[in-house]
């Protein structure tokens, strides 16, 4: 047992030397994407269930690593927010997904686009400025800019991170609580944040066909939702059960593998075109 023991000793270190060694090259890797502006947002369309249309879109990062291929974002974005690239990222893909939505707006002028953030971007006093120059390069105004947060990432310090989120909200853009159900004190910094929407994480919207449970939680949580006036999206919507049930709930926005993947820009204009009756 004792030769086992110390045989799974050294996997685990191994393991885990490989496991730092592939962080540390792909943290080279990733600065050198961001500088080199290969890194790519692909958009994943917002529905409303009662029309069908899309109401704003969502940028989600992608890298395709040259030897690794894809590297998905829940891997690098930890990286990059360790690392200081943060910044530079979010800034691309800020004026990357503000750019694309200025054009599909000249065809759907109420579009938006929403752009997730993550905690350290919140307590960077120096965001709403580059938000707002963001917005003038393209001439947009900040009513077409969501910004998704965590309240994870507001918690950690909530009169910093309000003074941010206050002077982004005077900008116009709204503000969006990402993965609403998983945070600690949910109900209570829902109440304290200056909020526009609620999303619904996608745990409890992919189990409530099967689970009674799952299924009045997401009731609640959209009761919840109307309750404090916010805007209420559901996502992970992945059939047109779950598509049914949460149309009849009074969701007021659906994301998901069944409404629409997210796509290259280029992907989602047609898609959008489609929708043009
Ligand atoms: P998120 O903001 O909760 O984004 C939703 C994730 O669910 C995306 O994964 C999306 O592709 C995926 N998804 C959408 N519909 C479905 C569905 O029907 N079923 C399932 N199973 N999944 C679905 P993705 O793109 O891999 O992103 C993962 C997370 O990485 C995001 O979670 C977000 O927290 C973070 N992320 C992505 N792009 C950015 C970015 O530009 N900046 C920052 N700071 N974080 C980002
Ligand atoms: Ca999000
Ligand atoms: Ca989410
Ligand atoms: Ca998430």
């Amino acid at each position: 047992a004792a030769k086992r023991e110390r045989t799974g000793l050294r996997v685990w270190d191994a393991v885990d030397a490989v496991g730092s060694t592939r962080r540390l090259a792909l943290l080279g890797d990733l600065r050198r994407s961001i500088a080199a502006d290969e890194l790519a947002v692909h958009y994943q369309p917002k529905v409303d269930p009662g029309t069908g249309r899309a109401t704003g879109v969502e940028a989600l990062v992608r890298w395709h690593h040259p030897e690794h291929g894809r590297v998905v974002p829940d891997e690098f974005i930890p990286l990059a927010e360790q690392s200081g690239l943060i910044a530079p990222l979010t800034t691309l893909v800020l004026r990357t997904a503000l750019r694309d939505c200025a054009r599909w707006r000249r065809c759907r002028p109420d579009l938006t686009v929403a752009v997730n953030l993550s905690a350290r971007s919140l307590l960077d006093p120096g965001l709403p400025e580059q938000v707002a120059d963001a917005l003038a390069e393209v001439g947009l105004p900040g009513r077409a800019l969501v910004l998704e947060i965590t309240e994870t990432a507001v918690m950690t310090d909530l009169d910093r991170a309000l003074r941010v989120l206050h002077a982004l909200r005077r900008l116009g853009a709204q503000l969006s609580v990402d993965d609403f159900g998983t945070g600690q004190s949910s109900l209570a910094y829902l109440t304290r944040l200056p909020v526009d929407e609620m999303k619904i994480d996608r745990s409890f919207v992919a189990a409530m066909a099967a689970s009674s449970s799952d299924a009045a939680v997401v009731r609640t949580a959209v009761d919840l939702g109307h309750v404090l006036g916010l805007s209420v999206v559901a996502e992970g919507v992945e059939d047109a059960g779950t598509l049914e049930a949460l149309a009849d709930l009074g969701c007021d926005a659906v994301q998901g593998y069944h409404l629409g993947r997210p796509m290259p820009a280029e992907e989602l204009a047609a898609w959008l075109a489609r929708q043009v009756p």
